[in-house]
């Protein structure tokens, strides 16, 4: 039998082809030639897999076929999507939209030269930080702060300045694992801190943190368990028993309280978030967070707490290796800046806006979603219906908020199916599939989207049609 193989063009010969000819006059060599590289390896893995029929595409049809993936690969991965999950911080998702005002202070800055590292009084060299750490002071109460990557370097390098080849103390119940590669453990480990861990998962008293104190001991540390609960039989210690502890035995407390509300955020149905603002009150000498959860800002990482600690960490070498870029700056700052005044956060920062948005505001939108979307013949049902929305975004699992949500049951298309397709549409759509039906949560999806989500689900600029 004749080596099907053989039949194969080489790479060369579709190199040549008219089609990509002309695509290698618009992208670089090596982006045609890997296509068609990957096109010829997918092309042998189908020959060599005889369930199939395939029969080999002449050479300028497989030319065709390679420079349209070319072209659609060509759209960039990281795409604006409709986020009708209902998950209010979706980390795939990107978590907290931004405001406005942060968005217009990011491209300012992006688009000339800034005053990163200059101050304008002066004329001289300030620290990046300067205007960011005034907000951190004056929101939190506290005497330092200093800004990094995302929360998880943080506590690498807040742990690495403060207890480098010494032990630091933590409750069995709160050794978190939030996602990616994040094991508190595993950070401590590579931050050159040794884990000491003290009590059991459910319960950890203050004689079990008081028992393990040594000459070795740097640190206490309490961690939010944020995207679990420990519930039925439990103790834990709070952060005022652990100060007082720290007081007496004269040890430094750092708390990781994980999500970083500023604000009370029970007054949105949300009981039981720690605030940065009561964590130092009640005396942690440092208090940890992230700025893309409850703050509702860009993706970093929040250190504040006392100045001899905060300098302790801004000191150190690792410090350079995570620090934040001007834009990260300039989105927190404003961000910040509206926290100044809470009617002025509620509107303006989508996160607060979104959870407080009344059931009667949600359900007039899709009061005026659904004659809309009548007669689409790919839709079956609409139905408004009473729902709950999620917080995530490692925030306590159990947090829920009542909200409503467009009912669909798709036509000839399976749920499944109609999910997929929606995903495709030029402003990709994520809803839930939930009993057999396509939810849209209205809670996490903005006012201004709803036209585009009504293109979206009239399936229009569809890639598959
Ligand atoms: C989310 C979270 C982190 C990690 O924060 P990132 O900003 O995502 O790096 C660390 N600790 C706690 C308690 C968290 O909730």
């Amino acid at each position: 039998m004749e080596n099907p193989f053989r039949n194969l063009p080489s790479v060369n010969d579709l190199l040549e082809t008219p089609a990509l000819k002309k695509i290698v006059d618009k992208v670089s060599h090596n982006v045609v030639a890997n296509n068609v590289r990957s096109f010829l390896d997918d092309a042998r893995e189908r020959l060599k897999d005889k369930t199939t029929d395939f029969n080999i595409p002449s050479p300028s049809e497989m030319a065709d076929s390679i420079a349209e993936w070319i072209s659609t690969e060509d759209q960039p991965s990281l795409q604006p999507v409709i986020n009708g999950t209902g998950v209010i911080l979706h980390t795939g998702l990107g978590r907290a939209p931004l405001a406005d005002q942060a968005i217009e202070a990011i491209s300012e800055v992006s688009r000339g030269y800034a005053s990163v590292e200059v101050s304008l009084q002066t004329g001289k060299r300030s620290h990046r930080v300067e205007a960011v750490e005034k907000l951190l002071k004056e929101l939190t109460g506290a005497e330092a702060a200093a800004v990094v990557n995302n929360n998880a370097a943080a506590t690498l390098l807040t742990l690495s300045a403060m207890a480098d080849g010494k032990e630091v103390i933590v409750s069995r119940g709160e050794l978190i694992e939030i996602g990616g590669s994040y094991r508190l453990p595993d950070v401590m480990t590579a931050s050159g801190s040794r884990l000491k861990e003290v009590g059991t998962t459910n319960k950890t008293r203050i004689s079990d943190y008081e028992q393990a104190i040594g000459d070795e001991t740097a640190a206490l540390m309490k961690v939010h368990t944020s995207n679990y609960l420990v519930c039925g039989f439990t103790e834990s210690t709070g952060i005022q028993e652990l100060v007082a502890l720290g007081k007496k035995r004269n040890l430094p407390v750092i708390d990781d309280v994980g999500s970083g509300a500023l604000v009370d955020f029970s007054k949105y149905g949300l009981p039981n978030e720690p605030t940065v603002c009561d964590s130092l009150a009640a005396g942690a000498d440092v208090v940890l967070f992230s700025g893309d959860k409850l703050i509702g800002g860009p993706q970093c990482g929040i250190v504040v707490g006392k100045l001899k600690q905060i300098q302790k960490i801004t000191k150190h070498p690792m410090m350079r290796a995570m620090r934040v870029d001007k834009m990260t700056l300039a989105g927190l700052a404003e961000t910040l800046r509206l926290y100044r005044d809470l009617e002025q956060a509620e509107t303006k920062i989508p996160l607060l806006s979104m959870l407080s948005s009344s059931l009667d505001n949600l359900r007039n939108r899709a009061n005026r979603l659904i004659p809309r979307l009548e007669g689409l013949s790919h839709l079956d049902s609409v139905k408004i219906i009473e729902e709950k929305s999620m917080m995530g975004g490692g925030t306590i699992p159990t947090q829920t908020v009542p909200t409503i949500c467009l009912q669909i049951k798709p036509n000839k298309l399976s749920v499944q199916q109609f999910s997929d397709r929606l995903r495709c549409t030029k402003n990709p759509v994520f809803g839930r599939i939930q009993n057999d039906f396509f939810l849209l949560d209205l809670r996490t999806i903005q006012p201004r989207q709803d036209r585009l989500l009504i293109d979206s689900l009239g399936l229009k600029n569809s890639q598959q049609e």
